[in-house]
């Protein structure tokens, strides 16, 4: 798989469209278990880098993940401010000086939700963003080592992604804000879960219909 920066430009506007189009249903979320401030945390974020994408665009991946981290660790503020964050900033670390095709796109992520774990003290099943993040990873290492297809890898990150954001439900927090009300928390989605599937699903289905053969 090969990565153009000029992509990055149109990633992070649908990215920031998913998020929005969403925005009611996930304060509702986070409104259930959290302080539901999340979506608007997350969308200040997201403005912040929608204006600043061209300059980011023209960066090399490396650099341009790093900026990415820093921009969000300043502008979101909350947990996920400070874990979305740290995610871009590990990537664009551990992608300086790597090939990104399949496999190097998969170290780098797993690289980037390792550090959000660290970051987080946080392992799947805990109910949070790990529990989208965590199982893309295992699965883009999958998808390397058997040299999927792109458009194989793109439609099942996106199924990952959502299988992950649905099995928070049944869950009990552990960690952040939810975990005051521990298994009250039974029964609602992770606010942080949610968006991090609406980004990578939003993510990998606009990069499926830039790789579809034009028809
Ligand atoms: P805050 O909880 O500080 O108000 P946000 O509302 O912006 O922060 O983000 C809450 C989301 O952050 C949660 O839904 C969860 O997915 C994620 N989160 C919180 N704490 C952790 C943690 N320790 N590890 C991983 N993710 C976390
Ligand atoms: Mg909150």
């Amino acid at each position: 798989m090969q990565f153009n920066p000029i992509l990055l430009s149109g990633l992070i506007v649908a990215a920031a469209e998913a998020v929005s189009a969403n925005a009611e249903a996930v304060t509702a979320l986070d409104q259930a278990i959290g302080d539901g401030d999340h979506v608007v945390n997350l969308q200040r974020g997201l403005q912040a880098l929608v204006e600043q994408r061209e300059a980011l665009a023209q960066l090399p991946w490396s650099e341009a993940w790093q900026k990415i981290g820093m921009v969000l660790m300043s502008t979101v503020g909350g947990a996920s401010g400070s874990l979305f964050g740290t995610l871009f900033v590990s990537m664009g670390k551990s992608a300086k000086d790597k090939p990104l095709d399949l496999q190097g796109f998969a170290d780098v992520f797993a690289q980037g939700v390792a550090s959000v774990k660290l970051r987080g003290r946080t392992e799947a099943g805990e109910k949070t963003m790990v529990d989208v993040l965590q199982p893309v990873a295992e699965y883009l290492q999958v998808a390397a080592a058997q040299s999927q297809a792109l458009p194989t890898v793109l439609l099942e990150v996106d199924r990952v992604a959502v299988a992950g954001m649905a099995s928070t439900r049944d869950m009990v927090a552990t960690k952040g804000r939810a975990s005051f009300m521990a298994e009250r928390t039974v029964g609602h989605i992770d606010a942080g879960a949610k968006t991090s599937q609406l980004m990578i699903s939003a993510i990998a289905n606009l990069l499926a219909k830039q790789s579809a053969p034009p028809s």
